[in-house]
Parts: C-alpha cells; structure tokens; sequence
C-alpha cells in the first residue's frame, strides 16, 4: 500500500528519466533497422557526439574530456528525448518499468553474455577509464537498537564492537581532510542509529560535518538511518550530496533479516531524501541467506522507483563472529552442509548482481562496497568489467576491514583507472564521443507508428 502511495507521491515530481521505451530489453535488431529503414532522420546521434561533418581527432580527444552536467536533474534532462541506445550488437535503456521477469532473464544470462552485455551498457553511457574513490567513517560506532542480523553494531548481539560516541567535529573534518589527500572525492559518515530522529545536539554538530565537508570541495554523504523530510531538507541546505539507506535485500527476505523496521519505512526515507533534492544512494548485501529472486526483487525495487537512485553501492556480506548471519555462516561451513548451506559470496556472484544492475540502471553509480577485501585484484577487475565504477578506499569500512590505501593505488595503476573529481560530472564515453553509440530519440516513434 505505502508502496504504492510513495510511487504515486513521487510521480508529481518532474520526471526527466521517464519515456517512451522499447518492450524488450534487448530488441531484435530488426527494430533498429526497421527505424533506420523508415526514415534515416529517426536515428540520431546524441548531442554530446561530434556531428558526422567534425572527425579531427584532436576533436575527438577534447570530446573524451567533456563532463556531463553533475547535477542529475540537469544531467537527465538532456536525456529526456531519449529512447534507446545502441553500440554493436547491444541495444540498452533507462527504463522504468522493468518486470521481474525481464530482470531475472538478464541475470541468469549465461555468464560470458551477461559480462559482454554490460561492458557494452557501460561503455555507452560511462568512460570505463573512470572509478570514483569514497571513503566511509564511522562517526558514531555500535551501540544502535536494530535487530539486522548481519551487524556488528547492533546492540543484540555480542561481537568485537565496543560502542563509542559520537566523533567530535574537528576530528571527522581532519578525518575528511585525510580522505581528500589520499584520492577520495567523497566522503560519507556513518552513525549507527535506527533513525536520526530527536537527537539536536548529534544533529547540529552533524550539520557542521557537513558544511566543513563540503567546504572541503568533497562530495558529502551521510547514513544516519531514518530520516524525517525536515530533516533532509536541512541537511541539504547544510550541502549534503547524497544520503545513503539501503534497501539490502527483496521486500521478500527482508523481514528474515531485520525486523525493527520495515520496507516502507526504508522506502519513506528515501522518498524524504529524494524530496529534498539529495542525491540517493540505494543498494543491498548479497550473502544473507537470499535466493538469486531476492537478488532480482531488489534490483526490480531500484530499477522501478521513478527515478532511479545515482548511486547503488552492492556489498559482499563481511560475515562477523557473534551476529545471526555470521554465527550460522560459519556454522554451516564447519558442518560442510551440501544442501541449503549460506555460502560465502562469490566472485561470479558479485559481478552478476553488479552487471544486471548497469544494464537496468545505466545512468546509475555502482558501488563496489563491503567485502572488497575478499576478492583478488583479478577478481576485482571483473567487476569492474561488469560495470562497477566506484570503490570505498581507506583501510576501514565502518567496522569492517578494507584495502589499504597503496594495494588501491596499485590497482588503479595496473588497470589504467583515473579518479572521478568532486562535483564534476562523469566523462563522456569514448565510444559516444566518438560516435559509436547509436542513440535513438523519441521523436522517431511517431514516424515508426
Ligand atoms: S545496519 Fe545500521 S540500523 Fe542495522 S543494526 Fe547496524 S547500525 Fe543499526
């Protein structure tokens, strides 16, 4: 019900994104061609393309240089005549109005097409050379309420956390200053609360983070749990980029994994968020005991909101001693079951879930988040391959461990990787800047009726 009222809320809202798009994800190439067919004037190049007439390659290189706008509103809304995009023989959209089955058909791909396809989306719509730096801190570490059985900051079970309060200004800006030095363009805090809810004195220093964070010339982002509209709306007059709250899983699984709150509060959030004009970052955890549908509802939840989060961050889930998930992962482990056992995420898991998530939110920052730790660099690599474009760096992720600072910048250098700036836009795609991605406008459709 709130489900369905949130989505109804949020359609008064201007909606750049929303068009009129091809059934299928994938069409037949007899769609293109019939297009190019009917008239040559219904296929276009996009707007940030050289035109036919300019093919100096000094041209082109300065066309590899050019950002988009970064403000997503304006980024989107030079997009809003568009219906489809095509480079080789992979055809991708934004679309909201995604099935489930649609979903599931693209994940269960076989693996090899799956990768190619997303590769392709990504090259069509992102510069492959670019992969954003975050850095997370815990500002306020354990001590939180909830029952989210893959924490090691709730207070319902016994782990390493010890619960200390909440950092001091000075401390979280220097913190910032730190992250800006070693690459980061954008800083998020965390604090492990249910909800930000009364806390005036925590707010007011948190909307002082902010505002020295920004002044920094750093993205800012926040995950403090629930957050009520007035509350977004001034943590973005504080210039708040972007608030975190996952979703973590399918509505489904969800009450198997927390019980404290529910979907829809989560959903509420995010509708007080996008409200507010702040950038959303939505994402899940693979490894809670989820099935491949939970992982397809997730996405199904992300890529159908009336405008698609700009950020996903999809985390490995970082099993820890004393928590329902970790206990029962290890437990299972040392059992050996064959049979229903909760095992660790693997490498192909990860991409999977990463690749269908570019190809049905193509516009969309994906995350690599927690659990990067687990994975080698060549495993890290496919997932970049499969289309994730950002990392957390910095050797903690709240609690859990992470690379350290040089292995990443090691990594970047052997990948041929460049950092994403601060508030700027991302680089326009070689492929599109060279002319390469065939983009289709919704103008054709009346000349294909
Ligand atoms: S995930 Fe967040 S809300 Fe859930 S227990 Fe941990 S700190 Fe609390």
């Amino acid at each position: 019900m709130l489900i369905s009222f949130l989505l109804q809320k949020s359609s008064r809202r201007p909606m750049m994104m929303m068009m009129s798009i091809q059934k299928t994800p994938f069409p037949k190439s007899s769609f293109l061609s019939t297009m190019a067919r009917t008239t040559s004037a219904a296929v276009h190049i996009d707007r940030f393309t050289p035109s036919s007439s300019t093919n100096s390659s000094t041209t082109t290189t300065q066309q590899y240089q050019q950002r988009l706008p970064n403000q997503v509103h304006q980024r989107n809304a030079l997009y809003q005549d568009e219906v489809a995009r095509t480079l080789g023989d992979v055809t991708a959209s934004v679309r909201h109005d995604w099935t489930k089955d649609e979903i599931a058909a693209i994940y269960q791909l076989p693996f090899y097409e799956l990768m190619h396809r997303a590769s392709m989306v990504h090259r069509m719509y992102w510069n492959p050379s670019e992969v954003q730096q975050c850095t997370l801190l815990s500002i306020k570490t354990g001590g939180c309420t909830e029952d989210c059985k893959y924490c090691s900051q709730s207070t319902r079970y016994k782990t390493f956390v010890k619960p200390t309060p909440t950092m001091k200004v000075q401390e979280v800006l220097q913190a910032a200053q730190r992250a800006k030095d070693a690459g980061s363009t954008r800083f998020c805090m965390g604090a492990a609360w249910r909800e930000l809810g009364n806390k005036q004195n925590a707010f007011a220093h948190i909307l002082e983070m902010v505002r020295g964070v920004n002044a920094m010339g750093l993205e800012v982002c926040c995950t403090l749990g629930m957050l009520t509209a007035e509350q977004a709306q001034q943590l973005k007059q504080a210039g708040l980029t972007a608030y975190n709250h996952n979703l973590d899983t399918s509505p489904e699984h969800y009450p198997n994994v927390i019980t404290t709150r529910s979907y829809e509060d989560r959903l509420q959030t995010i509708a007080n968020v996008r409200d507010a004009g702040i950038s959303v970052c939505c994402g899940g955890i693979l490894g809670l005991g989820e099935k491949e549908t939970d992982r397809v509802g997730l996405l199904h939840v992300l890529a159908t909101l009336p405008e698609h989060p700009e950020s996903v961050p999809i985390n490995a889930l970082v099993a820890v001693q004393g928590t329902p998930l970790g206990d029962q992962q290890q437990q299972q482990e040392d059992e050996d079951q064959e049979e229903d056992a909760m095992k660790s995420v693997d490498v192909f898991d990860m991409a999977r879930m990463i690749a269908t998530a570019r190809i049905v939110m193509p516009r969309t920052m994906v995350r690599l988040s927690a659990g990067r730790l687990s994975f080698s660099d060549a495993e890290q690599f496919l997932m970049f391959q499969a289309g994730a474009n950002s990392i957390f760096n910095g050797d903690k992720l709240l609690t859990t461990s992470n690379p350290e600072f040089d292995a990443d910048q090691a990594l970047f250098r052997k990948l041929g990787f460049q950092g994403k700036p601060a508030h700027q836009g991302p680089l326009v795609a070689p492929a599109e800047a060279d002319g390469h991605v065939i983009v289709t406008h919704v103008r054709a459709e009346a000349q294909l009726a």
